[in-house]
């Protein structure tokens, strides 16, 4: 637990000068936070996405087995992959669903670590501000939001992205839906530069493995299918830069896709409440190595020469799990 303070207090140093550089705009450089790895090198986390829910939808019973699937991993935190809180975000720093949907339902000694949260197109439909707000980090320790920003794990290296932005339905076709795209605009300033900056921040990392963590589908056989814009103008860059994983929420499921096209593994966890069940259409059955159109969760544990990926169930039933090696993933 010291250690896991001590990486809290480095975390909240690290964020104190990410927060000038913001307000520079949306030129700014990707944030870079740090999280060290286990001792062994080794690093271990969970990711779940879609779920505020206050408890609904199994979202409690996904958190309960969340709790006993970290503490048998040990796990050093948690990825949320968006659609943090439903329908439409937080309303405001005090927004109480905050504690609801989040701290009251995360309880398990394992999950009171840090949470690294990218936003959803649900959470842009409330006050964004508040979700990114260090407010909400006096509230919970454990939170931590930012829209885009790199995680220095060791051998692993994270890349998160913002992917909202990229979806032009969202600004042409809002229908009833009002966004709250502060920080944003003009977006096609936005979009370029946020891809800029990926790519720049990909090419020039030296971890062993590289993760990619947005909200929106590249590939997927779930009710959304691929996000086009993402998969036009992120996977691209993906692929030049020798990712090994695409992980990513927004179709309320858990699978995973491979591509005789991609080396990369392209994984969904965003089963953390509601889901659709049966609503599932691929046009190439072999890349789909893994589909489940239930709740659940998935972890992974990284070590330097593998990547251990698994998905569960709301019992806690291990669902499918796969082993990533250089060999099978990239070959950079
Ligand atoms: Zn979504």
């Amino acid at each position: 637990m010291v250690g896991h303070h001590g990486g809290r207090l480095l975390d909240k140093l690290v964020l104190a000068t990410v927060f000038m550089a913001c307000s520079v705009g949306a030129l700014a450089e990707l944030q870079r936070l740090e999280h060290p790895a286990k001792a062994d090198g080794s690093l271990s986390f969970l990711v779940v996405g879609d779920w505020g829910r206050k408890g609904d939808y199994n979202q409690s019973h996904v958190a309960f087995q969340m709790g006993i699937v970290a503490e048998k991993l040990d796990i050093d935190f948690v990825v949320s992959t968006g659609d943090n809180f439903y329908d439409d975000g937080l309303t405001g720093e005090n927004d109480p669903a905050f504690e609801e949907s989040f701290t009251k339902i995360y309880t398990s000694p394992s999950l009171q670590k840090q949470w690294y949260n990218v936003l959803g197109n649900h959470d842009y439909r409330g006050d964004v501000l508040a979700q990114l707000s260090p407010a909400l980090t006096k509230r919970d320790s454990r939170w931590l939001c930012l829209r885009s920003f790199i995680l220095d794990s060791g051998h692993v290296e994270f890349f998160f992205v913002d992917t909202s932005p990229f979806v032009e339905k969202y600004f042409t076709e809002p229908k009833d839906h009002v966004y709250d795209w502060r920080g944003v605009l003009p977006r096609k300033a936005y979009v370029s530069n946020l891809l800029k900056e990926v790519n720049l921040a990909l090419r020039h990392s030296t971890a062993k493995w590289k993760i990619v963590v947005g909200h929106h589908t590249i590939k997927s056989a779930g009710h959304h299918g691929d996000t086009e814009e993402v998969k036009e103008q992120l996977l691209p860059i993906l692929e030049a830069n020798g990712v090994d994983l695409y992980i990513n929420g927004h179709d309320h499921c858990l699978e995973h896709m491979t591509s005789d096209d991609s080396p990369i593994q392209f994984l969904t966890s965003g089963g953390g409440s509601k889901a659709w069940r049966g609503d599932v259409s691929w046009s190439n059955p072999k890349d789909i190595k893994f589909f489940y159109d239930g709740q659940g969760f998935m972890s992974a544990q990284v070590t330097e020469d593998k990547i251990d990926i698994a998905f569960y169930d709301i019992f806690g039933n291990l669902l499918h799990k796969s082993e990533v090696t250089k060999a099978s993933s990239s070959v950079f």
